[in-house]
């Protein structure tokens, strides 16, 4: 619900980017048109180190990459999963995968999500996106630090990954839901607004990753691998502002709603419907509410006199409003008490 950017570890993935997948794309190309002209045969599973591309790297990326070809998920090696591809694939599709990547990169740079098909990539592709490059190389508990140190000169983990966005955004609450904080060490992992599972070429990219609560990370509670459109995210704006709560105290829940279809679908896809309506959500609500009530009557019985109501009121608004993303649901608060 709050808008959020995501500078810092953009920097970081920036590098990756620029010295591991556009690389990997190039050696492909290389070694499949090399094929297919017959400059280069399939005898050896190192075809990969008689590409251009591989040929004028400087030594410390060249054994960034002899590196990565030896790295092993579920016993499978990423030369193994490059030897493959090379296998199936023709020249012209890996054109047409690199085209995929690259306008579905520039599109959630841009922030439109609603532009980004899950076009099919192949099983392998996949793996190296998904499995490699986001689970080995960075989310893994053992990290990959060698990549990282080659790319910034030090170690960049999954923590680092929420160490960064929570201090850039000065942020101790989920970004999604406003319910829960971010703190607790068991909301590790990183949520990746278009799934995985459907869109392996967003895996890295910092325009589809979010710290957020584990509830909102998983399917049960939360988003999981859902996709709805025409949608908005928290690095659009900060979302919960535009949607409509009230307190219900005859069944005592909250409803929250909104008339608009991004907004609408937003509260689907996190199923903020279902979780606002907790109890104990309306009675921690109910309880802040009674909180800024009490101190209003305060502060109206103590200077009554000299201020007028909507000063009182500012005053309030703006004590909460400095709380924002550091305590739970001071948006449904703001909202139900000052909008
Ligand atoms: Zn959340």
């Amino acid at each position: 619900m709050w808008k959020v950017t995501n500078k810092k570890n953009e920097i970081v993935l920036i590098q990756f980017e620029k010295e591991i997948i556009k690389p990997f794309f190039k050696i492909l190309y290389e070694a499949i048109s090399g094929i297919e002209q017959n400059k280069l045969t399939l005898l050896t599973k190192n075809i990969w180190e008689h590409c251009k591309t591989y040929k004028n790297m400087g030594e410390q990326q060249k054994k960034i990459f002899d590196y990565i070809m030896k790295n092993k998920y579920n016993n499978i090696s990423f030369s193994d999963l490059v030897y493959s591809l090379i296998n199936s694939l023709s020249s012209s599709d890996i054109i047409k995968y690199y085209k995929i990547y690259l306008y579905q990169n520039l599109k959630a740079r841009k922030l439109n999500y609603d532009s980004i098909l899950d076009s099919p990539v192949p099983r392998e592709l996949q793996t190296v996106f998904s499995k490699f490059f986001y689970d080995k190389f960075l989310s893994a508990k053992k990290p990959v630090l060698k990549i990282w140190d080659y790319l910034i000169g030090d170690s960049y983990t999954r923590r680092d990954f929420h160490e960064n966005f929570k201090l850039e955004n000065e942020l101790s609450i989920c970004p999604y839901c406003d319910t829960d904080t971010i703190n607790s060490k068991a909301n590790s992992e990183i949520e990746h607004f278009l799934p995985r599972k459907y869109f392996p070429f967003l895996s890295m990219n910092p325009f589809n990753m979010f710290s957020t609560c584990s509830a909102c990370n998983f399917g049960e509670d939360g988003k999981g691998t859902k996709k709805l459109t025409p949608i908005t995210t928290p690095f659009n704006e900060s979302i919960g502002y535009n949607l409509d709560f009230e307190l219900n105290t005859n069944v005592e829940i909250i409803e929250i709603d909104s008339d608009v279809v991004p907004y609408q679908n937003y509260i689907k896809l996190l199923q903020l419907k279902e979780r606002y309506e907790d109890k104990q959500i309306f009675r921690s609500v109910s309880r802040k509410i009674q909180i800024i009530n009490d101190l209003y009557s305060d502060l109206e019985l103590r200077y009554g006199h000299f201020t007028c109501e909507s000063s009182i009121k500012e005053t309030l608004d703006n004590h909460v409003k400095r709380t924002e993303k550091q305590e739970t649901f001071t948006i449904v608060v703001r909202k139900l008490l000052f909008h």
